[in-house]
């Protein structure tokens, strides 16, 4: 059976997500800007973006509550960057969004676009081959609950980390031509 993976497509690096699940076996991969096409998707990734403006669009498109909903059902779900801030509980200094993984997160905490950087990691769950971990203006997880596994850290820091349903990384990987990622959260559909 085909898996139908959305990528919430109001603002942000959409395209590049769809890009890397349309090389997925077994994955249908669509944009998501209605509540139909919320409703219909089996898991749903949160792209890299402007946190602030998604999560007013979120409202202005009326997928706010339907979304936190499929997330406390179960639906998997998958920030990044961006998305990161929208899925944490707590965000340094503002409210939080969707409240869907008990992490505090810090906005652009490792300094601006001109601060962007790209680094390597072995990532057990995702492969057995280094991944590129690219970050612009990426949110620092400063901390997290012991519900909350953490799959790497760069430095003190958790840079992906998974509680149940709910995936997020502080780094771009739909920025690099490796897969794993996708496959991994892809993987999380049941
Ligand atoms: N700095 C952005 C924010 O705070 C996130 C940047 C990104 O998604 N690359 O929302």
């Amino acid at each position: 059976m085909n898996k139908k993976i959305g990528v919430l497509a109001l603002q942000g690096s959409a395209e590049e997500h769809l890009g890397v699940l349309m090389r997925l076996d077994s994955v249908i991969a669509i944009p998501v800007h209605t509540k139909e096409e919320l409703k219909s998707v089996d898991a749903l990734i949160l792209p890299g973006g402007e946190s602030s403006v998604i999560g007013k669009l979120l409202h202005i498109f009326d997928l706010f509550d339907l979304l936190k909903e499929r997330i406390q059902d179960g639906m998997p779900v998958w920030g990044t960057c961006a998305g990161t801030i929208l899925l944490a509980n707590h965000i340094v200094g503002e409210d939080p969004y969707l409240s869907a993984i008990n992490i505090t997160v810090a906005r652009n905490a490792y300094g601006r676009q001109i601060d962007s950087f790209c680094t390597k990691a072995i990532i057990p769950q995702i492969s057995n081959r280094e991944s590129d971990l690219i970050f612009i203006r990426a949110p620092k997880i400063l901390s997290w609950g012991n519900d909350v596994d953490i799959l790497c850290r760069l430095g003190d820091s958790p840079v992906a980390l998974r509680s149940g349903n709910v995936l997020v990384t502080a780094f771009h990987p739909e920025l690099t031509d490796d897969p794993s990622f996708h496959r991994y959260f892809a993987s999380m559909i049941r």
